[in-house]
């Protein structure tokens, strides 16, 4: 069976040094907030090309943070898409704001930037545009209206590690941004993780008191907070990780170039990749109107396909109260027909010829 994902092989290619880490962890007795995180926040930081990083507990951590540091609360509408992981919208809601589902554009299963324009009401605070797959959304434009109306922009980094709009990093695009360290992700911990990014000192440091009970010094709250911090053995194996980021996602980026010679007359649309950006391929995903004969026929093939994904978050009990009248119709064609292609940087070549046979002999 070829995976999806590997989260195990990435521990493998670079078992001595993750090893070598975690030890050095394990035996320094600070576990916590220590010197692996203030480091990884300023190379992840250096990394991004923006001042400030703080590390918390998980990307959805990272998204509700960056929310509050924002001053998003209770009575405010925040634009997001329904097409999506459902911890963006989740965030959103535990804020205590509404989420304002919008539809995506078709090509690159990002949000429509004319579709946030229309949904602004007097009561929106703040945009998240998903950098869904791993391609960043159509910032310049989402950015424009934002400044125009008064708006903060949260970026969705979870799926774009490294990827590029122009010369600029995801994540340096809008006001802040959120990261998941999730064992999946292009730069994936061994349990959960998050970071949020920005160039503005004064949201840093908002996201610092709430990510630790609001204090200002050590058992003095100044404000409200909790507890989400990223842990020092993540933070280790994050920093071990980070060095080899952009070479798995060029790897990720030869794998897909080899999808698409291998699929050119396949029947499944195949990516479409936005011009003047750089796509990190967290996922390579095709779409196909056969969905259920094309899933059984690559299961029975050997091959992990998966769905990102199958339920719109307006048609999930806990959140059908949001869907907009007349529905969003590209955000549920997209979630009736695509198809995540295994993709990571140690897949073999030979699987991807595998798993492009399979494609091309589906029904
Ligand atoms: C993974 C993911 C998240 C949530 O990250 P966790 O670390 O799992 O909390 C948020 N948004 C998107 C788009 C994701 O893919």
């Amino acid at each position: 069976m070829i995976p999806c994902a590997d989260p195990r092989a990435a521990y493998l290619a670079h078992k001595p040094e993750i090893d070598k880490a975690v030890m050095t962890v394990l035996d320094g007795g600070r576990y916590i907030l220590g010197e692996n995180v203030t480091s990884f926040e300023a190379e992840f930081a250096s990394f991004l090309g923006t001042r400030h990083a703080a590390g918390v507990g998980s990307g959805t951590d990272a998204l509700h943070v960056a929310l509050r540091a924002c001053g998003v609360g209770p009575g405010d509408e925040v634009v997001t898409v329904a097409h999506s992981a459902v911890a963006t919208v989740a965030a959103i809601a535990r804020s205590g704001a509404r989420p304002v589902l919008v539809d995506i554009d078709r090509l690159s299963y990002t949000m429509d930037p004319d579709r946030f324009e229309q949904a602004i009401t007097p009561r929106t605070k703040a945009v998240i545009p998903v950098h869904l797959y791993g391609q960043p959304a159509d910032m310049s434009a989402i950015v424009a209206i934002a400044a125009r109306r008064g708006l903060r922009v949260i970026e969705d980094c979870a799926q774009a590690h490294g990827a590029r709009d122009g010369d600029r990093r995801a994540g340096t695009l809008g006001d802040i941004a959120a990261f998941s360290f999730y064992p999946t992700k292009n730069l994936g911990a061994f349990g959960d993780g998050g970071l949020v990014a920005t160039g503005d000192a004064d949201l840093l440091r908002r996201v610092r008191l709430l990510r630790e009970y609001g204090w200002e010094q050590r058992y003095v709250s100044a404000s409200e907070g909790w507890n989400t911090r990223l842990d020092e053995l993540q933070a280790a194996v994050l920093r071990v990780k980070l060095r080899t980021l952009d070479a798995c996602n060029e790897r990720r980026s030869a794998l897909a170039a080899l999808y698409r010679r291998l699929l050119v007359d396949a029947p499944v649309t195949l990516p479409a990749e936005r011009l003047r950006s750089t796509h990190a391929y967290h996922l390579f995903v095709v779409r196909t109107p056969r969905r259920d004969a094309f899933l059984q026929h690559m299961y029975r093939e050997g091959i992990g396909v998966l769905v990102h994904y199958p339920v719109p978050i307006h048609h999930q009990p806990a959140y059908r109260e949001l869907a907009p009248a007349g529905g969003l119709p590209e955000t549920e064609s997209a979630a009736r027909q695509v198809v995540s292609l295994p993709l990571f940087p140690e897949l073999a070549e030979e699987d991807v010829q595998r798993v492009a046979a399979a494609v091309l002999s589906a029904p």
